[in-house]
């Protein structure tokens, strides 16, 4: 399971959701396929041979952003030397909070769980684990990410659950949510 853990610094390279995503040289900032906004930075995930940068569209509010494939969200499996990315001035594309999330296996009873790393997916709906764009392969779930604390502050995924996979041959990954 996944706890809270406190309020790190905001370009932290520690598991968290929201601050600056962590990005290598030369990064564009993702813009969503469907309204062409500036998506929003959802969560930093370091893994022992990289770290996920997981993004989504909060702009208009029509996109298809629970949607893996629908061009609507965006993780990105980075394995380069990362820094703080350059946000872009337009968009809705920071969350309003910055939270440590914290491996706890065995989470005390007042503990808020905000997700799970690892492991099998809870899911929700339907298994919908997504296909390697590249190699085509099922990719390996990695991380399910809780909205988070506090409403006004949380992701949107309908007050469901957002699901992160990657596949590290292909140093690829992929983000869905359901409700
Ligand atoms: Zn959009
Ligand atoms: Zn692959």
């Amino acid at each position: 399971m996944l706890t809270s853990g406190g309020t790190p610094a905001p370009d932290a390279p520690v598991l968290r959701t929201g601050g600056v995503p962590l990005v290598p040289p030369g990064f564009t900032w993702p813009a969503c396929a469907e309204c062409e906004g500036a998506m929003q930075f959802i969560a930093h995930l370091p893994l022992d041979d990289g770290a996920v940068a997981v993004f989504y569209c909060q702009n208009a509010g029509m996109c298809d952003d629970w949607d893996a494939t629908s061009g609507a969200n965006r993780a990105f499996l980075f394995t380069e030397e990362l820094q703080a990315a350059e946000v872009p001035t337009e968009g809705d594309t920071l969350l309003g909070a910055v939270t440590l999330l914290h491996p706890e296996a065995a989470p005390a009873p007042d503990d808020v769980v905000l997700g799970q790393l690892g492991g099998e997916p809870e899911w929700i709906q339907n298994d919908e684990t997504p296909t390697c764009p590249r190699c085509a392969a099922p990719m390996t779930f990695t991380a399910a990410l809780e909205e988070g604390l506090h409403h006004d502050t949380a992701a949107n995924f309908g007050c469901g659950c957002g699901y992160v996979f990657t596949c590290r041959d292909c140093s690829e990954a992929a983000f869905l949510w359901q409700r």
